[in-house]
């Protein structure tokens, strides 16, 4: 797969707000926050999408949710509640191609996450 931003930011060759690192996984703030709190926490591994997941990757990919639930005690909001979303792909709105999971949280959030350019049935 080809080089992401966030490669970059696992190696320091470019800065991030990075609140969380173990051998498999890097956790950060997201530079563009859709809520009072909005990490990112995305694999070492670079997996393009949800759809590259391998049989082999599925340690890994729990590690992913394993790191929310404890950054989520940690900071606080775990009893409270919080939101974790991964995009696959166009229509989720995916941009960066090496997957994250999207950790928000710090206020009630709507459901579903449509927008409005949603086809109305
Ligand atoms: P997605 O749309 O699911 O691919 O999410 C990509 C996320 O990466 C977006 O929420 C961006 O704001 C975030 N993002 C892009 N570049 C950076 C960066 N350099 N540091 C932190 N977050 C970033």
């Amino acid at each position: 797969m080809s080089e992401t931003i966030f490669s970059k930011i696992i190696r320091r060759e470019i800065p991030a707000d990075i609140v969380y690192e173990d051998d498999l996984s890097l956790a950060f703030n997201d530079i563009n926050p859709q809520a009072p709190v909005h990490l990112l926490i995305i694999p070492k591994k670079p997996i393009a999408t949800i759809n590259d997941i391998q049989e082999d990757d599925r340690e890994l990919v729990g590690h992913l949710y394993w790191v929310a639930a404890k950054l989520a005690a940690e900071m606080g909001f775990a009893d409270d509640g919080y939101r974790t979303v991964m995009n696959c792909g166009e229509n989720s709105g995916q941009t960066v191609f090496h997957i994250h999971l999207h950790l928000l949280a710090g206020q009630p959030m709507g459901w579903p996450p449509y927008s409005d350019k949603r086809k109305q049935a």
